[in-house]
């Protein structure tokens, strides 16, 4: 047995297991744990899940997401214990800097420069897209949300699960796994542990996308009737997009979410997107298809990620700009 803080029975850079993350976390004095910007339920889950069992095993610990944006409200409900600090409050330089649902450098937004000034760092992910870029990586594409990484070392770590515990790992899995639409046995299988254990689905959903405001219909509304359909896209497949300006999507950002599944309920075999304008000609993008062609591979050129049938990324210039590119990445994906 090592003294707390020896790094004797450490793993070395490169990849671990779930055994091996847990060690890492278990040897750590000052962890901040962090998701990808514009936190989606896994990444804030699988933070939020970690970190609290961290807490309770007496590891000093901090949650942030990279800025700009505050984290969206409902998020909130997650965090019953306040653990998520603004990133201008996060520490500067920390032990041991944790990444979940983090497949990039830049997907840490304002919190990338921890890189650098973390003593180490570990990545927990899952994104076919992964780069590689932290000191170790528990990272496995198979796995369908992140929260089942968390899961596998929340069990090394001896961490009981609880109905917090139990809410912020269902609203991961239910949401990266479409519901559990895929995911498969596996999916289920913690579904009904994590419900076992507290995790109240009904309620919980409605609290994390259930309720929205009124003015959000009139809203979507519009944007769904910019929608337009491109047959000939994506070598003949189709595609679907809609557009969010900067107006709407500043007022109601936390609720567009959900768009880009109904532009792909209408996109037959093809593909949807939704370009949502973050900032004046400064685009977030959303791909959603079936498999093929591989909107990873089209994401990633245009500079983001993900998976083949979900992936994203940002860009500047002007709708048009973008979407000749969207075209061009999907034609030559399709090809
Ligand atoms: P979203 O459309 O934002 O829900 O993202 C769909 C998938 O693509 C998720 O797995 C994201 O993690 C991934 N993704 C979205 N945007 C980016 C980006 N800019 N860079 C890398 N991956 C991204
Ligand atoms: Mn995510
Ligand atoms: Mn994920």
């Amino acid at each position: 047995m090592n003294a707390p803080g020896s790094d004797e029975s450490l793993p070395g850079p490169g990849p671990v297991d779930p055994a091996g993350a847990a060690r890492v976390l278990r040897a750590a004095r000052d962890v901040l744990v962090v998701g990808h910007v514009r936190p989606d339920a896994d990444a804030a889950g699988s933070a939020i899940a970690l970190a609290t069992a961290l807490r309770r095993a007496g590891v000093p610990v901090t949650v942030s997401f990279g800025g700009p944006e505050p984290v969206p409200v409902s998020l909130g409900a997650l965090d019953p214990d306040g653990l998520v600090v603004p990133s201008s409050e996060a520490p500067a330089a920390p032990e041991l800097l944790v990444s979940c649902d983090v497949s990039s450098a830049q997907r840490l937004g304002d919190l990338a420069d921890r890189l650098d000034t973390a003593g180490s760092s570990l990545a927990i992910d899952h994104h076919a897209s992964f780069t590689g870029f932290a000191t170790r990586h528990l990272v496995d594409p198979a796995a369908p949300a992140t929260v089942l990484l968390i899961r596998a070392v929340l069990t090394e770590l001896g961490a009981e699960l609880d109905p917090v515990l139990s809410r912020a790992l269902f609203a991961g899995l239910y949401t990266d796994t479409g519901g559990f639409r895929w995911g498969g046995s596996d999916a289920l299988r913690l579904g009904a542990e994590l419900v076992d254990a507290g995790a109240e689905p009904r309620g919980l959903m409605r609290e994390l996308t259930g309720t929205r405001p009124f003015g959000w219909l009139a809203a979507q509304a519009a944007v769904l009737a910019g929608a337009r359909l491109e047959p000939s896209a994506a070598g003949g497949a189709g595609l679907v997009w809609a557009a969010v300006d900067v107006a709407t999507a500043t007022r109601f950002r936390d609720q567009t979410a959900t768009v880009v599944g109904q532009l792909l309920a209408t996109a037959g075999d093809g593909v949807a997107a939704l370009l949502t304008e973050t900032d004046q000609h400064m685009w977030s993008v959303s791909l959603r298809g079936n498999g093929s062609p591989d909107l990873s591979r089209v994401a990633t050129a245009l500079g983001g990620g993900g998976h083949a049938a979900a992936a994203g990324f940002e860009r500047d210039g002007t709708r048009e700009e973008l979407l000749a590119l969207l075209r061009a990445e999907l034609d030559s994906a399709s090809g």
